[in-house]
């Protein structure tokens, strides 16, 4: 037997939600042809994946691991220093039709959050969040997801997955005691089996990569690829995965500020330059391997787990079409 709910009845769910004081967050389409990971006002404004965009072109990273968020506040009396913790958003929010590989980030990224540092920012809003993941049910030539292990149906970082039956009804597969408590009462019994989607054909044989990554540190391959990269961070910005941020002290007076947390990234030349004004990794060439390395070699021999989930956003959203597919393609091209 499958738990059905109708698209209907999923909208209710989301207007009880937002009427309970429960932030929604869902793609929603926020000017023509951009659909974006919004807060929603009505359940209507949901825009299902796969309707008119394959994913959102931000990252649902930003629900656990916020662009700028403030660590304390501090005040200078004469030479006493005061401090004051943050107040942090206790409000439930509920992510309704995540894409697969965006909600496999938040598995990933659990393990640099509690490596040599436990982080209570991201335990705080990981705690406060539900996600409800819809199946995909196409991909574009930017996806990648079944070379790095993930798969339309991936149900890492969800506490429910939602399949779309065809028919303006969706079968539930509740995976964890939140996604649970969320659709319970809200579905009926029945039969219906969704339509099975492969997703992109396997494009990459990573494990063939990473032996490249072994040796490869010299190689020409990193100057040729990244000629044309403009350092913009986009690729960064707009992955799930990717996890760097700076901690700097913004002064609000002369006696009062705050220490923040902004995002960063490793395609930035000032990410790495030194006071002395050496910067060891001083081109894109050598940025971009790092990103790469990273990724596919560092994060899951550390956690054994790819720093990606091949959701394509750096290459779909890169000014120049570069991004991390392009790159593994042409160190495929290299191999062969
Ligand atoms: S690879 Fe593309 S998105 Fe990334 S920094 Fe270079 S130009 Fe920007
Ligand atoms: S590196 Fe690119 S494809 Fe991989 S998770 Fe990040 S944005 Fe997606």
């Amino acid at each position: 037997m499958s738990q059905i709910i109708t698209h209907a009845d999923l909208l209710k769910l989301v207007d009880g939600l937002l009427s309970s004081g429960t932030k929604v967050i869902a793609p929603k389409l926020v000017k023509p042809g951009t659909v974006l990971y919004e807060s929603l006002t009505a359940g209507t404004e949901w825009v299902p994946n796969g309707t008119d965009v394959v994913r959102p072109g931000n990252s649902l990273k930003e629900v656990v691991f916020p662009k700028h968020e403030k660590i304390y506040g501090y005040t200078l009396e004469g030479k006493t220093i005061g401090m004051t913790d943050a107040v942090l958003d206790d409000t439930p929010q509920v992510v309704m039709g995540a894409a697969p590989c965006d909600a496999a980030s938040l598995a990933i990224l659990d393990a640099v959050f509690h490596w040599d540092y436990q982080d209570e920012f991201f335990d705080h809003h990981k705690a406060r969040t539900t996600v409800v993941t819809l199946a995909c049910q196409k991909a574009d030539g930017h996806c990648f997801c079944t070379s790095v292990g993930g798969s339309p149906k991936d149900e890492r970082g969800s506490d429910a997955m939602l399949f779309d039956l065809g028919d303006g009804r969706y079968e539930v597969r509740c995976l964890t005691e939140k996604g649970k408590s969320l659709f319970a009462g809200k579905t009926t019994e029945g039969n219906a089996k969704p339509t099975e989607f492969a997703g992109p054909e396997k494009t990459f044989d990573v494990e063939k990569i990473r032996q490249f990554l072994e040796t490869g540190f010299a190689d020409s391959i990193w100057q040729e690829v990244s000629l044309r990269c403009i350092g913009c961070g986009t690729c960064a910005y707009l992955c799930p995965t990717c996890h760097c941020f700076d901690i700097v002290d913004e002064r609000a007076t002369r006696t009062t500020g705050n220490r923040v947390k902004n995002w960063d990234s490793c395609q930035f030349g000032l990410f790495t330059q030194h006071a002395s004004g050496h910067n060891p990794r001083a081109d894109q060439g050598q940025r971009q391997r790092q990103r790469i390395l990273h990724k596919f070699m560092i994060y899951p021999d550390k956690f054994g787990s790819f720093l990606c989930t091949g959701c394509g956003n750096c290459s779909r959203r890169c000014p120049v079409g570069l991004g991390v597919k392009p790159v593994l393609a042409a160190i495929t091209a290299k191999l062969k």
